[in-house]
């Protein structure tokens, strides 16, 4: 096993109070104070009314969707550069996700991007803030604005980041988050869904619960479960009380790698996550771009492959890529009108570094060391 894993879930704080709680309290499944507590924090933390807690993000996205009314022969824009869950709750409703190139800086859809990939059938536009950084927001729900479009952000990786101070999930007309195990806050397996119209928040909330109107088993559209477990909950409400401490700790760690990997940036060895003024990322896994890796897409692939390899092998530290791009995969290739040429470039070079609360600052600088070290060989 390797010494630095890219991510673990730090549990400091009553997450074993509360779940052992929720167990002597015998309420382990659906009901139970925890889900509402837990609910309740993420809100308020967000303010924002009305958060759903669910089984896990990619039911959340779902919900989401199905908040807006998503139908078949309807497209939705979903990044090209992003986890396969954002598309795949497009085409849960029987709709098409169709892909949007990102910036190559910043790794994000942003308008511009969108108007391309914009077709009649478009009638809402997915934003994923990757791996911290919040999507240009502002231009995005301009643009969505003007068209009649609806925005869902999907916000599994962007917990606590914000433009200008505003939040990422209180932009869109729904925003769904993730709990998973490796994520900034974590239930183990969960997420949350928020809703801005009230009706299509009690419609989602309907859902969640199989589609059980107000007398009991009576159902009057089909549901799902999605609900999230009173245990899941418990975690969560512990995690959630020391939300600033676990951003805190990713706003240091990110800096301590920009800190050790300036050099190698100046030389267009790697470049590092974008600063777009009043941005602020929660780096939820410290990326960067191995800008020295070779032309092709197949080389650099090998490249990065390479030089992962040797960073567990030689110093124990694993390391993640970047997605492979939507359009890359069975079930989406051929989906594609044009080429999304910066995601798949992105997508053959990006790398995630080991980021987790309590990486302690020599340890960062070893792995930036060793990094560093098994390039330039790599190039030498
Ligand atoms: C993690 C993630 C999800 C899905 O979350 P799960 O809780 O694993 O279902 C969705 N979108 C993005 C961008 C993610 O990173």
């Amino acid at each position: 096993m390797s010494s630095f894993q890219v991510s673990k879930p730090v549990l400091a704080g009553k997450e074993l109070e509360y779940v052992t709680q929720a167990i002597e309290s015998g309420w382990i499944s659906s009901n139970g104070e925890f889900i509402r507590r837990f609910e309740a924090i993420v809100s308020e933390y967000l303010g924002i009314d009305g958060g759903m807690a669910v089984c896990n993000g990619t039911a959340a996205l779902h919900l989401a969707c199905m908040g807006m009314n998503l139908e078949p022969c309807q497209e939705v824009i979903v990044p090209a550069l992003t986890y396969v869950a954002s598309a795949n709750a497009v085409t849960y409703c029987g709709a098409t996700p169709v892909f949007a190139d990102v910036d190559s800086r910043t790794w994000n859809i942003s308008a511009r991007t969108i108007e391309d990939a914009w077709t009649d059938k478009t009638v809402g536009v997915m934003a994923v803030h990757l791996y911290g950084l919040p999507a240009p927001m502002p231009e995005i729900v301009d643009l969505c604005r003007d068209r009649g479009a609806w925005v869902i952000e999907d916000c599994a990786e962007s917990f606590g980041a914000a433009i200008d101070g505003r939040l990422t999930g209180t932009f869109g007309h729904a925003a769904s988050f993730s709990f998973y195990g490796n994520k900034i806050i974590s239930t183990g397996e969960g997420g949350m869904v928020f809703v801005r119209d009230a009706e299509a928040r009690s419609h989602v909330l309907k859902l969640r619960g199989q589609g059980m109107a107000d007398r009991r088993y009576w159902h009057d559209v089909v549901g799902y479960n999605y609900r999230m477990t009173n245990v899941a909950a418990a975690i969560g409400l512990g995690q959630m009380e020391q939300a600033a401490m676990h951003l805190a700790e990713r706003q240091r760690i990110a800096t301590v790698y920009r800190e050790a990997l300036r050099e190698a940036e100046s030389q267009q060895l790697v470049s590092l996550p974008a600063t777009p003024r009043g941005f602020d990322n929660c780096h939820w896994l410290f990326s960067l771009v191995l800008e020295c890796a070779p032309d092709s897409s197949d080389d650099a692939y090998a490249f990065r492959q390479e030089l992962m390899d040797r960073l567990e092998c030689n110093h124990g530290i694993e390391t993640r890529p970047f997605f492979v791009a939507m359009h890359k995969l069975p079930m989406y290739a051929g989906l594609q009108p044009h080429p999304l040429p910066k995601a798949e470039k992105l997508s053959s070079r990006g790398l995630n570094l080991p980021t987790y609360t309590g990486l302690a600052e020599e340890d960062i600088h070893a792995i930036a060391g060793a990094l560093l070290t098994e390039l330039n060989k790599l190039i030498g």
